[in-house]
């Protein structure tokens, strides 16, 4: 991977180990400072509407069906009211090719953006989880000294009280994410009706509680460093042009704490250069004031490290347990508002933004990555559109020969097949369309009917008369009408007498 070089007067061990883990393989608990900013602002409120979606989606119904239903078991899939089955298997696996695509390209330009603001692990961790320990136990100080003092009254509220939310969490999570895989009506009966009745439901529901609450409670940034593919996969996707959350270690090397008689930086307002933290450009009056110092901008404070909930120092350089939750950008922004330098010492950027000021997200890996996805997303747009609500299947009945009829007709036997991908039960009509004109007699007079999102099969005799067909096999066309409009059209074939 790509990384930014770290300073060479520094130690570089940090490669070798992980932040969490101590030298005889022990976990270190990561007490991270409870982090503040606009961009944990930000974080904040898109986590708002993100529990809102997650939350809310279950419960909102079209047509008295879920909006939105991913039943893994039953195969059944309903999503913003489309139904999809078994059937449907290749707009999933192209649509799979798309979330692929669209992850690396996503990668390959913005980094490990996604972890820290749309990821479901970071965003219940680090903005529900984290938020209720920092109201219970307190800021990470006391949350230190609360874990090694003797176990009081104090403690053991504070512990026990904080560990039933948790877990009441985590049943509302489950719950939540089984009411995707079955529907809120179904959990709502696994909650409500007698344990009997539902002991599969409830043992998911037991174990899904579980696994979350131990996710949330202790194995935590340890998903996002050992176990997570995602996180993986980092050092093949990013490249010096990716953004990433970088500390810029030309504007701040040599660290150093400020010494009073240190020139101070020409202030910024007085400066005709833009200045913001995004990136923090900076007037030439500025860096010409910074090369009568002989510290850079970093003050050593460690406050980005104690933000971090990964437990690293991003000072080191792009880390693979960086999950960009910009915690530490958020911090040392407040530093260097403090001190009056500019902001984003620490801040979204690249390697060659950094080191040459450049930035080209557009090169030739992104726009071959942009140009298979908009394929990808065109071929799977024109699938959607060629797909129709319901799927019939004509297969001639194996064995029989043509029959002669005395109204002067030809018949053949075949056996259909109707899949509903609706939500609505169809009465199914045939029409033969070419030629235009025959009739279909069903064996034993079932007509053709299919209830909402299922499978429907039978018998029929098509028959056409004689001086319509020619020698032989004959393409006819059928129409499958439901409620009198016609809804597909379906191509077979029919034996007429060899002449
Ligand atoms: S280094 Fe910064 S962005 Fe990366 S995980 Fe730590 S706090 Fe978040
Ligand atoms: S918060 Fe900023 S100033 Fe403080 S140690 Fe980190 S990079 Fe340096």
């Amino acid at each position: 991977m790509s990384v930014v070089k770290k300073p060479e007067n520094k130690e570089s061990q940090f490669r070798d180990k992980l932040a969490t883990v101590d030298s005889k393989g022990k976990r270190i608990w990561v007490y991270p400072k409870k982090p503040k900013g606009r961009y944990t602002n930000y974080r904040t409120w898109l986590s708002y509407v993100y529990f809102l979606i997650l939350f809310g989606l279950p419960f909102i119904k079209l047509n008295g069906e879920p909006l939105v239903l991913l039943n893994i078991p039953e195969r059944n899939f309903i999503i913003f009211g489309m139904h999809f089955g078994p059937q449907d298997f290749y707009l999933f696996a192209i649509g799979m090719l798309i979330l692929l695509v669209f992850i690396i390209l996503f990668t390959v330009v913005y980094g490990r953006l996604f972890c820290g603001w749309i990821c479901p692990q970071t965003v219940f961790l680090e903005l529900m989880f984290r938020r209720i320990e920092y109201a219970i136990e307190g800021d990470h100080n006391e949350q230190r000294k609360l874990s090694v003092a003797p176990w009081d009254t104090n403690k053991i509220i504070k512990k026990v009280s904080k560990h039933i939310i948790f877990f009441v969490l985590s049943v509302i999570i489950a719950n939540t994410f089984l009411a995707y895989i079955i529907g809120i009506d179904e959990v709502k009966k696994i909650i409500t009706e007698p344990l009997s009745q539902h002991f599969g439901g409830f043992a998911a529901m037991l174990i899904f509680s579980a696994v979350f609450y131990y996710v949330f409670a202790s194995l935590r940034e340890q998903v996002c460093i050992t176990i997570c593919p995602y996180g993986r996969l980092q050092g093949v996707m990013l490249d010096d042009k990716s953004l990433v959350v970088a500390y810029d270690f030309v504007r701040g090397e040599p660290r150093g704490k400020i010494k009073k008689s240190m020139a101070k930086p020409a202030p910024l307002a007085a400066t005709s250069v833009k200045t913001t933290a995004a990136n923090a450009d900076v007037s030439q009056d500025y860096f010409d004031s910074m090369k009568e110092q002989v510290l850079g901008d970093c003050i050593d404070c460690s406050l980005c490290v104690q933000v971090c909930p990964t437990g690293i120092d991003i000072r080191n350089g792009t880390q693979l347990e960086c999950v960009n939750c910009t915690a530490c950008m958020d911090a040392c922004d407040e530093v260097m508002d403090k001190i009056e330098r500019p902001r984003g010492l620490i801040r979204l950027d690249s390697i060659e933004g950094i080191t040459q000021g450049k930035r080209h997200i557009f090169n030739a890996r992104t726009i071959g990555y942009s140009v298979v996805l908009f394929v990808l997303i065109g071929i799977e747009v024109l699938l959607f559109a060629l797909r129709s609500d319901v799927d019939v299947l004509f297969l001639r009945a194996g064995g029989l020969l043509n029959q002669r009829n005395e109204d002067g007709t030809i018949s053949n036997l075949y056996n259909y097949q109707l899949d509903n991908k609706t939500s609505k039960d169809l009465h199914i009509e045939f029409k033969l369309l070419d030629p235009a004109v025959g009739t279909f007699e069903f064996v034993g007079n079932v007509q053709p009917e299919v209830a909402k999102n299922s499978h429907g099969k039978g018998t029929v005799f098509i028959k056409i008369p004689e001086e319509k067909l020619e020698s032989g096999k004959n393409k006819i066309v059928i129409g499958v009408y439901s409620d009198g409009e016609l809804i597909t059209k379906v191509k077979t074939t029919f034996f007429g007498p060899i002449k």
